[in-house]
């Protein structure tokens, strides 16, 4: 049925003329029809109170759906939708000789409900309104088939373009090199500036297109193919690092590297994007589980060094089920499983299972209810005491946040802690639980307990500029407490000059710096020796692992060792058993915290406990 037939009979079942166009067009964009009619008519609706014909309105939403501007990052759809919208309302008005307002078209006011009464009476939306619809719908379709051609037209262009521009760019290479031959500095700076200006520009109008190509091609791949698909998104573990140690430059030489191997890697029915930034997308045929393993691997095996450094990558893999389901919704699954994937220690090869959807809206709902978590101050300081296993006394403790959502119950840090930590908030939060802690130990202090440090978690985002300084300056100023009180708690997670430096910074302002979750993974025997920690928090992992062998116990006794020669304390953390504590107490390591002494608790319930264990000591 063609548009205009279907519109007639929508006009004859007396919909609205919003209803009748729009409806025509529905099953071109997936829409069902009451769908349809239920959106055009509330469009319609609006429009109307400006008077406008509905055979506009419904027009506008036609376009909207074939090419209107969905994505606020692309302003050039923005203004492409809003020319298409021009363009209509210009022909519409030609064809029906100037007549585009309601009034105007069926010769009578719409506005009231007498108005209308006289409208239906008079059956002169059956008179009048087909030749407006009849005449949008010739313009709509026009307006489409054009819009297929000049895409068509674009790619043609645009692959010319790159060609040429692949020229260029090789002339220039050849410039430059002849320029440095010379000893010649900046010759035909000009002319290199001009290009270096133009590449920009056409940069963003290449990757919309490279965009548009590969959803296309693998439109048709999945559409057609008999084979199962898959989607195998990824990107490179710890970019940001490797971008902030080696440079932007070497990171886009890094990406330049992988997309060249992965033009070798491909075959012609395989389509590979950079989607953003280090995130790329390959979508391929397979035969068995095992050829897609194999196929991922080979992918892996030639990326995983540039120049001199080895890179790690988290694959999300979503293999099609449906093939009916939209394009972006399967991306969307091969991002989850990839995102599910970075956090996982295990493997960096994961499969998108529902699961992964749960976790990416409370990743959503985190991010969202941040801003008005901190304003309601659901964040509350728990502690968790240290004890000397020789003394059984209280020798410290440990600040960990506990979000209490109103909704929700306690949220772990753990859930949240690693997304605030991207977003920015993790400062907030923190400066908050440092002022906690140290009006804690002002307390302490006035109830005469003075030595009871608190340590304190500090993010590594912290450890990037100096503003951390400034607010531990301000809280020690505020609450007049003795520095060495507030303990800080930092994770060495790589060789990072920058973040080495700044615990300097720190250390030499006067504050106590405990080295975090060692053992657990990055952390190594050379980091006691260049960093200036004072005591050195064993992690919970290592603690279990090196329990359970008698190498194992050779080995943490060795650390013990190491540690007391560098004249660095020891806290054993996360242990749970009598057992543990024995082994911890006969190779030297005295300073405990775990659940076998005590969980973390309220800010209160510590402080009772802390009164009671420095009054039974006396
Ligand atoms: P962490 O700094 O290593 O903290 C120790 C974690 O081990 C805490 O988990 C604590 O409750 C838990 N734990 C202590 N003893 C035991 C035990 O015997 N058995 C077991 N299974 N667990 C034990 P929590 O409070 O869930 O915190 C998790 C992580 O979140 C912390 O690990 C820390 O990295 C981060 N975090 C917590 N609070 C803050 C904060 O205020 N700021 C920052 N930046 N990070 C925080
Ligand atoms: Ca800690
Ligand atoms: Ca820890």
């Amino acid at each position: 049925m063609t548009h205009k037939e279907r519109a007639d009979l929508f006009l004859r079942e007396q919909y609205h003329c919003s209803q009748v166009i729009f409806g025509a067009f529905a099953e071109d964009f997936d829409i069902d029809l009451k769908t349809a009619f239920k959106l055009s008519t509330c469009f319609g609706a609006g429009m109307r109170q400006g008077e406008v014909c509905g055979c506009i309105s419904a027009a506008l939403m036609v376009l909207g759906m074939a090419f209107g501007f969905y994505d606020a990052q692309n302003r050039e759809l923005e203004l492409y939708a809003n020319k298409k919208t021009r363009e209509f309302i210009e022909k519409f008005r030609e064809r029906m000789d100037g007549d585009i307002l309601c009034r105007d078209i069926l010769a009578q006011d719409i506005r009231t409900v007498e108005d209308q009464e006289i409208i239906k009476q008079a059956g002169l939306i059956l008179k009048k309104c087909p030749r407006a619809i009849h005449h949008s719908i010739e313009i709509l379709e026009e307006m489409l088939a054009e819009h297929a051609q000049e895409m068509k037209k674009n790619e043609a262009l645009i692959a010319e373009y790159e060609s040429e521009m692949q020229e260029l760019q090789k002339e220039r290479q050849e410039k430059e090199a002849l320029a440095k031959s010379s000893g010649e500095k900046n010759t035909d700076k000009w002319d290199l500036n001009i290009l270096a200006g133009h590449d920009e520009l056409q940069d963003i109008m290449k990757r919309n297109s490279r965009k548009h190509r590969f959803r296309r091609n693998v439109g048709e791949l999945v559409y057609y193919s008999t084979k199962p698909i898959a989607f195998i998104q990824f990107d490179i573990r710890r970019f940001k690092i490797i971008n902030d140690l080696y440079g932007e430059r070497f990171g886009d030489e890094m990406l330049c590297f992988i997309i060249e191997k992965l033009k070798g890697l491909c075959n012609d029915r395989q389509y590979y994007l950079n989607l953003r930034s280090d995130v790329f997308m390959i979508v391929t045929e397979y035969e068995s589980n095992e050829d897609l393993q194999s196929f991922i691997k080979k992918v892996d095996d030639s990326i995983s060094s540039f120049r001199d450094i080895s890179l790690q990558f988290s694959y999300g893999v979503y293999t099609v089920e449906d093939k009916n389901m939209e394009l972006r919704q399967m991306e969307d699954r091969a991002a989850m499983a990839r995102k599910a994937a970075k956090d996982n220690v295990i493997t960096n090869i994961l499969y998108y299972k529902e699961q992964f959807k749960e976790l990416l809206y409370s990743r959503k709902f985190i991010e969202e209810s941040m801003q008005s978590a901190i304003e309601e101050r659901q964040f509350k300081m728990y502690l968790q005491p240290k004890y000397s296993i020789a003394k059984n006394q209280i020798v410290g403790a440990e600040a960990l946040v506990r979000w209490i959502h109103p909704e929700r119950g306690v949220i772990s840090p753990n859930e949240f802690i690693p997304i605030i930590e991207e977003n920015g908030y993790i400062r907030e939060v923190d400066y908050f639980i440092w002022r906690e802690a140290a009006e804690f130990i002002r307390r302490a202090e006035e109830s005469g307990i003075t030595d009871c440090p608190i340590s304190v978690n500090v993010s590594r985002v912290h450890l990037q500029d100096n503003a951390c300084k400034k607010e531990l300056e301000e809280i020690i100023g505020q609450s007049g407490i003795n520095k060495e009180l507030l303990e800080l708690e930092i994770t060495e997670t790589l060789d990072d000059q920058e973040i080495s430096r700044k615990a300097y910074e720190l250390k030499e302002e006067g504050f106590k710096l405990l080295m975090d979750d060692f053992g657990s993974g990055y952390s190594s025997l050379n980091i006691l020796l260049e960093t200036p920690f004072d005591v050195i928090k064993l992690d919970k992992k290592f603690i279990e692992n090196m329990m359970v062998s008698e190498k194992g116990k050779l080995i943490l006794e060795q650390v013990v060792m190491m540690a007391n020669r560098l004249g660095l304390g020891l806290l054993a953390e996360g242990v749970e058993t009598k057992e543990q504590v024995e082994v911890l107490r006969k190779i030297g390591c005295d300073l405990v915290q775990g659940y076998y002494y005590a969980k973390p608790m309220p800010a209160d319930e510590f402080f009772e406990l802390l009164q009671k264990n420095r009054i039974s000591e006396k």
